[in-house]
């Protein structure tokens, strides 16, 4: 069949733009490792629908004890495989003799990985306090320096891998807590000691835990800069829809959901109008954030990706120019 003549073809739909414009604030999204990678419809329809937003980075979390070692790496190596993304992967110490980490981390970079997000990890469930191995890490700021350590000797050993990290640098993230590890019983004051830590030891950035007031987030900023931390903070942040996820990550993250949030949404005469309001609240919270200076948002998606869109959609991140230091 010829090809129909110029001006009587059906128009196109518009195509979706090959890249994110350069001036707009980050926009990341946290996944989680499904138990089965190559089995897992939704959470690969969820990769797709926020690769078309095209996010900054993805990162995928790492259960305790390196309970999800093996799908976290699954999931990590499909993403690198088969989409346009850039995958974070989160690595904890828990469980894990620094040999044992070092080879996680060997086998991450062999892959290509070229970011990480070190994090000290929970107790594993069950555990009341934090124990580290007798072998092992005992805090993110350690995880860091090996991380750094073992691409220093990785380079120092292979001039091609020293040429590979000029052109690619490894990216080590962290965590931050607006208001304090409820986790840990540790207070804000403690974290930023710890944050100023991970920085001395060549952590690039931070993200924040979850929270509900653009005051919590704008404080911890506001303080750590005091203190000398001087990385970027990614505010991270829950598109508040749904009142069960939100008491879920309440039990997970120790950081309390504020009951008028939950009866707003409690309040609401039917499931649209609940959502509607919560995105309303999480996009007066991301306006905050960025008004405050926020350089983008980390959104924990819990591997659903429509109230995730919904908010961006509300925000519009393209209408707000890149943020700039005063
Ligand atoms: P650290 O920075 O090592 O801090 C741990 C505790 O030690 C804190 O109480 C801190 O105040 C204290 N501390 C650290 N250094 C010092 C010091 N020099 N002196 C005194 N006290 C110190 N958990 C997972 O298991 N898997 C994940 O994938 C995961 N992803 C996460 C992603 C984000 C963005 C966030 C915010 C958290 C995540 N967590 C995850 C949870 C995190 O691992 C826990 O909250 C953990 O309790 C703290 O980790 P950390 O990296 O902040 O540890």
């Amino acid at each position: 069949m010829s090809e129909p003549a110029l001006g009587t073809t059906q128009r196109l739909a518009p195509a979706a733009p090959l890249r994110a414009p350069a001036d707009r604030p980050t926009l990341s999204f946290e996944l989680f490792p499904p138990r089965d990678v190559d089995n897992a419809p939704r959470t690969w329809q969820t990769v797709r629908a926020l690769e078309a937003t095209h996010p900054d980075f993805v990162s995928v979390t790492y259960g305790a004890s390196g309970r999800t070692r093996t799908t976290s790496r699954a999931l990590v190596s499909r993403i690198l495989r088969e989409t346009t993304l850039t995958p974070i992967a989160h690595l904890t110490c828990v469980g894990t003799s620094r040999d044992e980490v070092a080879t996680i981390v060997g086998e991450f970079l062999d892959e290509g990985v070229r970011s990480f997000l070190a994090l000290r990890g929970d107790p594993p469930s069950g555990a009341e306090t934090w124990q580290p191995h007798p072998d092992g890490l005992p805090t993110a700021a350690a995880l860091v320096e090996l991380l750094r350590r073992i691409e220093a000797d990785r380079c120092a050993t292979s001039p091609a891998q020293a040429v590979r990290a000029r052109v690619k640098p490894l990216s080590v993230a962290v965590a931050a807590f607006p208001r304090g590890n409820a986790v840990t019983g540790s207070t804000r004051a403690q974290d930023i000691q710890a944050l100023l830590d991970k920085q001395r030891a060549g952590a690039d950035f931070a993200i924040t835990q979850v929270f509900y007031d653009a005051d919590a987030y704008l404080d911890l900023v506001a303080e750590a800069r005091l203190a000398g931390v001087a990385i970027p903070i990614i505010p991270g942040l829950l598109a508040t829809t749904d009142p069960a996820r939100l008491l879920r990550t309440q039990e997970l993250t120790g950081v309390p959901v504020p009951r008028e949030l939950l009866e707003l949404l409690g309040s609401a005469d039917d499931e649209a109008e609940r959502h509607r309001r919560g995105i309303r609240f999480a996009a007066d919270l991301v306006a905050g954030v960025l008004d405050g200076g926020a350089p983008g948002i980390h959104l924990y998606t819990f591997n659903r990706h429509e109230a995730a869109l919904d908010l961006l959609d509300a925000v519009d991140l393209t209408s707000r120019p890149t943020p700039r230091n005063p």
